[in-house]
């Protein structure tokens, strides 16, 4: 780690075992409140590691978890943490629509704000859901006072992605302060890897994020934007033996080496909440291109 290299966004989506999207076709919302919870073990772990490596974050949290955990909440608003939104229950923004959409940040703040006695100025929606189908995502969010988005990735890939984005931090709307930082992505000649986390820091050996990150720190001179889950720290979270092979094999892997491998990239780069990094990064964030502008193209 060198001083002078930008400081990341560090953003755990805080979500239960039983929540992950992959999961959503054999266990149903209906089915959540009787399934044994693990994300507040799993989130003091987290919490933690980052106590060891003094590291400030983001806790993107669903509404759901802050209403029956209100204690959790505050123990990571206590040690210093951003709490933020991953709105309600995890529903996807394109599946919403505007109205729905609207209530869901709601209810949701109340709960996270309640909960932790922080101000939610924060989003990240949930499975990267705000794309080229959502065109009025961003006025929503705008309206409600959310200062920015962590909610794009710019990125081809079979469950999500607005592969058209910009990479970097950018204005979606030209009457809004609201700034969308969007999850990291690394460039390969002319294709855009996915390097902001998730199964792919996972699954994938740690030199590949190291690289990742350094070309985006060193050679771009921007901030990465990381996050992982409580789940991906727990070896021993209950099977899910009936879901998609697919699903499977992506959600199980490496989980035991979770927790070393983030503590080395907590101590090879620059670390802090998302909510500083997006007041840096407005200064600097360019106006959404007109023709990229969802819908758009759509409408046309
Ligand atoms: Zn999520």
């Amino acid at each position: 780690m060198t001083q002078g290299e930008p400081v990341n966004g560090l953003s755990v989506d805080v979500e239960d075992w039983f929540q992950v999207g992959a999961f959503e076709t054999v266990i149903g919302r209906e089915d959540w409140p009787s399934l044994t919870s693990r994300v507040e073990r799993n989130c003091d772990a987290i919490l933690a590691l980052f106590g060891a490596s003094g590291v400030k974050a983001t806790f993107f949290t669903l509404g759901w978890i802050a209403e029956r955990h209100p204690a959790l909440l505050r123990r990571i608003a206590e040690a210093g943490h951003e709490i933020a939104s991953h709105g309600w229950d995890h529903e996807r923004v394109f599946r919403l629509g505007a109205t729905a959409f609207a209530a869901d940040l709601d209810r949701a703040s109340k709960a996270l704000e309640d909960a932790s006695g922080q101000r939610v100025t924060g989003y990240r929606a949930p499975s990267f859901s705000i794309d080229a189908r959502t065109p009025w995502a961003f006025d929503v969010l705008a309206e409600q006072g959310y200062a920015y988005s962590s909610s794009v990735a710019p990125i081809a890939h079979d469950h999500y992605g607005w592969r058209e984005a910009p990479r970097f931090a950018f204005r979606p709307l030209s009457d809004s302060p609201l700034v969308e930082i969007p999850v990291t992505t690394a460039m390969l000649g002319s294709r855009r890897l996915a390097a902001g986390g998730g199964g792919f820091f996972r699954v994938l050996p740690y030199a590949f994020s190291r690289w990742a990150i350094r070309q985006v720190n060193r050679e771009e001179g921007r901030p990465a934007v990381f996050y992982f889950h409580p789940w991906e720290v727990d070896p021993e979270q209950p099977r899910v033996p009936n879901a998609p092979l697919r699903s499977r094999l992506r959600h199980y892997t490496n989980l035991d080496v979770m927790a070393a491998k983030l503590e080395q990239l907590l101590g090879d780069f620059r670390w802090g909440r998302m909510d500083a990094l997006a007041a840096i990064e407005a200064t600097r964030a360019a106006p959404l291109q007109p023709d990229l502008r969802p819908g758009l193209r759509e409408a046309a």
